[in-house]
């Protein structure tokens, strides 16, 4: 059978890109290497996802509205959302569930390593490999294989720059952890990371907690160590996961019959390494301009172009953020100090639970840029 649409990948950009097009009556297979995959993730998602994607709270763990910014001299900043919370997921259920939702909206949902893709006639050649699916056809695909994609290499899309390795360690609760069940963590210091953040976050049954870096001089394995040894943790982890981070769009994600959604595409937040609202959003945006391209010839390209008009400002303020005050411990510890103002929090928390830059008055932007010079030239 020839489909209209193969999709490569079935995290939860590919899920929610292979729902909405069979939605439209488009036949679509989604091809999954593993679908036991356990995605090394965070799983903190904002409420606007939730909400949007009618995400079943079975699968929303923990609803947290506290969180702490820690500064590599230990000074500790709590902050409150009024409006929302951040809510934990764990990936292994989160994307099974986000496939079943595709696979009841048509989708043909399939096992098998994506080995080659290449041009046939109008359409796609997919192969896979020791052909444990027989060789698929169609019109068109969408590349949904996370930050290696092989989907994009072999289509030839420039390349995924810049990467942070990330790596994740799940401790089951303890009494001495106990303290972490109901708190978001983030720790802004140069021996956890030297150039991203250390993280905290509580699930139903165990903590994650991890860290990141861009730069390879820096033995990420040592800096996760150190973690947790600062943290106090002397137990040992039941789960050590590691991935790369791609938190550069790719100079373009689109051709003329192929398109890559989520890591694929390069499509996490600098500063802050989130990645499941844009998988997800750029799977429904690629999937409508998918649609529209079916019924009424319009080019690929609108994707990207909708894409980036939406979220090309938040990628280049939070590209800003962490260039100016993620390159050592003077400038973190600044940058912990003004998240104590409370407009800066409501601002940071209304633009992370709906993604909208709403501006603040023009005095509350005066009064933060004051405070940023003050603690920039002051070093606190
Ligand atoms: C340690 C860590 C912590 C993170 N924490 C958070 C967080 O708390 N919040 C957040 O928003 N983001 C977080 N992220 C980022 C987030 O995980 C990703 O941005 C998100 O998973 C992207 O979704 P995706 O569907 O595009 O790609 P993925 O989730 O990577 O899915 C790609 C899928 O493609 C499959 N695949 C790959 N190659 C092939 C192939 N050749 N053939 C067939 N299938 C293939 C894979 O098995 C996988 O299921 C974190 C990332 C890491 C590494």
């Amino acid at each position: 059978m020839r489909y209209d649409v193969a999709v490569i990948g079935g995290g939860p950009s590919g899920a929610v890109a292979a729902a909405e097009v069979s939605r439209a009556g488009f036949s679509t297979i989604l091809i999954e290497r593993n679908l036991d995959n356990v995605k090394p993730c965070g799983g903190a998602i904002p409420l606007g996802l939730i909400e949007e994607f009618g995400i079943p709270s079975e699968l929303v763990e923990k609803k947290l509205s506290h969180m702490r910014a820690r500064s590599p001299k230990g000074r500790v900043i709590d902050m409150r959302m009024p409006n929302g919370y951040v809510g934990m997921v764990r990936r292994e259920k989160f994307d099974a569930w986000l496939r079943s939702e595709a696979q009841k909206a048509g989708s043909v949902i399939t096992e098998g390593l994506v080995k080659n893709v290449t041009h046939s006639g109008d359409g796609f050649v997919i192969t896979t490999l020791n052909d444990k699916i027989p060789p698929v056809q169609a019109r068109r695909v969408i590349g949904a294989d996370g930050a290696n994609s092989k989907t994009a290499d072999d289509l030839e899309f420039p390349p995924n720059d810049l990467k942070v390795i990330a790596m994740q360690q799940r401790f089951r609760y303890t009494p001495e952890i106990e303290k972490f069940r109901d708190i978001v963590e983030i720790w802004f210091d140069g021996e956890v990371s030297p150039d991203f953040y250390g993280w905290i976050f509580p699930k139903a049954d165990h903590l994650a907690i991890g860290t990141g870096t861009e730069d390879n001089h820096h033995n990420l394995k040592k800096l996760q160590k150190r973690f947790i040894e600062k943290i106090g943790i002397i137990e040992k982890p039941y789960l050590d996961e590691a991935a790369k981070i791609p938190m550069k769009p790719r100079k373009s994600f689109t051709q003329e019959k192929a398109i890559l959604v989520g890591d694929a595409a390069g499509l996490v937040t600098p500063a802050n390494g989130e990645g499941i609202f844009f998988a997800m959003r750029s799977g429904k945006i690629g999937a409508t301009a998918m649609i529209e391209h079916f019924n009424k010839k319009a080019p690929l390209a609108n994707y990207e172009k909708e894409f980036r008009k939406l979220y090309a400002p938040i990628f280049f303020g939070l590209e800003v953020l962490q260039s100016v005050y993620y390159r050592n411990d003077r400038l973190r510890e600044s940058f912990v100090a003004i998240c104590a103002d409370d407009d800066v929090q409501r601002i940071t928390f209304d633009s992370y639970l709906y993604k909208k830059m709403v501006p603040a008055p023009w005095k509350t932007q005066m009064k933060i840029f004051s405070k940023n010079i003050y603690h920039l030239i002051k070093g606190s």
